[in-house]
């Protein structure tokens, strides 16, 4: 029987995609027109999402705000794609197509419903010309409650505020330096000062909207700026709403509950008169209780549980997806999170919800910072990611079931994926890496007032072995 890989593989929409990419040369790809991420804190950009950002510049927007996505760097690239040439940036796709058979995501992303209806448009076009992109996401602020482990400053306030008090952490590579941001240009604009770029953003707004096929909110903790707010009422005000958009917004959910309710408030107006054609909340948290709350510094377990609980509850057609980021610190008790997701799963599962699932558990390995992947554990503590992959397949939505009341394949695979990954150890760089894990929790506990070893107590004999290694 064929494989998951050999059917991708044969897949004629990707195969035919792939032909006509490369007609126009071996490095084209739509991606660079149709998708990007706007990080309006920073004044950075990026068309897709695995390249490195680069800086917008503010004269451009100044007098063309679509430059916030056609920046001139970006033009460039583009034309090297016209050209029949690989734009270096893109080399997460060059290594997949240079080094074995399969597609790499520039067909991927080309073959998209955003993607691959602009095709003539985009290969008829001048490079110098200006594309809305159909795909959006956008962060309009660093207003951030939580300080998650893995985050870092230009994502979240409260960690900028902690690294000015007190610096970088002292791993090898000085975790969230203040330098590395300087270096990097990504030193964020504070929420309340003036930022050119989201000023930008809504001069450009009006006709963006109009064209978009997936608008993301991310942040930060976007319920915390105020341009999430005037999103969603210009959505709720607009006289003829763009039907088709696909709607969505990143939340921790670790909110009061008069927002909540606000929020609650307003995707149902969304949603009743059908302004939207699918809203989804996305929120993230990366194993159960007091050790999710450990790992995403500012969450509050049973409050975030509620939340997500009262938003199922009150939306009956809202999506809500769990962004896992599964690290080292998830492993003793995500099997508590894998049986609770399965719960929400048969409590709300409905006709009535665009994908007939309530809630998705979208799981995906941590790759950076490298010293808290699972890639660091010993051999010991991997099997539990394996009996992990059991539960979830265990719980998997029965065959003959028309709603997606249990686990769906793509949930299973992707926690296999993780022990898959696991197993792939770089044994060069492991006793660094297990040094680091040590110093940033060890450091963890002294700024942050936690305790590694009480809270993980599964953990502590694999802690102490890091520990002797420093
Ligand atoms: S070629 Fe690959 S990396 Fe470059 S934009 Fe397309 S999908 Fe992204």
């Amino acid at each position: 029987m064929a494989g998951y890989n050999d059917q991708v593989k044969e897949n004629p929409i990707f195969r035919e995609t792939k032909e006509s990419l490369d007609k126009i040369g071996k490095g084209m790809c739509l991606a660079k027109w149709t998708q990007v991420t706007l990080q309006l804190q920073t004044g950075h950009n990026h068309s897709c999402h695995h390249p490195r950002t680069h800086k917008i510049s503010e004269k451009e927007i100044k007098r063309n705000p679509s430059a916030l996505h056609n920046t001139q760097y970006k033009k460039l690239r583009r034309r090297e794609m016209l050209t029949d040439k690989r734009p270096v940036e893109c080399d997460y796709c060059w290594n997949v197509e240079d080094n074995s058979d399969r597609f790499s995501d520039r067909t991927f992303k080309s073959a998209e419903s955003w993607s691959k209806p602009h095709y003539d448009e985009i290969v008829n076009a001048d490079w110098r010309q200006d594309f809305n992109p159909r795909y959006v996401e956008v962060a309009f602020s660093n207003a951030c409650n939580f300080k998650c482990s893995y985050c870092g400053p230009p994502y979240s306030s409260t960690w900028m505020n902690e690294i000015k008090t007190h610096g970088a952490y002292p791993t090898t590579d000085k975790f969230n330096s203040m330098e590395g941001m300087i270096a990097e240009n990504k030193v964020p604009i504070l929420h309340k000062d003036p930022n050119p770029y989201v000023d930008a953003f809504w001069k450009w707004w009006p006709d963006l909207y109009r064209d978009l096929h997936t608008f993301r909110i991310t942040g930060g903790e976007p319920m915390l700026a105020k341009d999430t707010w005037k999103v969603l009422d210009y959505i709720i005000d607009e006289p003829n709403p763009n039907k088709d958009l696909n709607f969505a917004i990143n939340s921790n959910l670790g909110l009061e509950d008069n927002m909540i309710d606000k929020l609650i408030d307003k995707i149902n107006k969304i949603e009743d008169e059908n302004r939207v054609k699918e809203f989804v909340i996305f929120t993230s948290v990366d194993t159960w209780g007091e050790q999710a709350e450990y790992i995403r510094n500012g969450l509050e377990f049973n409050r975030f549980w509620d939340n997500m609980n009262k938003i199922l509850e009150k939306c009956p057609r809202v999506n809500l997806t769990i962004m896992s980021t599964y690290n080292a610190l998830s492993v003793p008790n995500y099997d508590k999170l894998i049986k609770g997701v399965y719960d929400l799963k048969q409590t709300y599962g409905s006709d009535d919800r665009y994908w007939n699932s309530a809630v998705f558990l979208d799981s995906s390995y941590l790759r950076y910072p490298s010293h808290q992947t699972v890639q660091i554990l010993p051999d010991y503590i991997k099997p539990l990611i394996y009996k992990q992959t059991q539960l979830t397949e265990y719980m998997a939505t029965p065959n003959f079931e028309t709603r997606l009341i249990g686990y769906s394949d793509i949930e299973v695979q992707k926690i296999k994926r993780i022990y898959d990954w696991s197993l792939s150890v770089k044994e060069e760089n492991l006793t660094e890496q297990r040094q680091n894990f040590y110093r940033m929790f060890s450091e963890h506990d002294k700024r942050r007032g936690t305790d590694f070893c009480k809270t993980f107590p599964e953990l502590e004999k694999f802690f102490m072995e890091c520990k002797d290694l420093c």
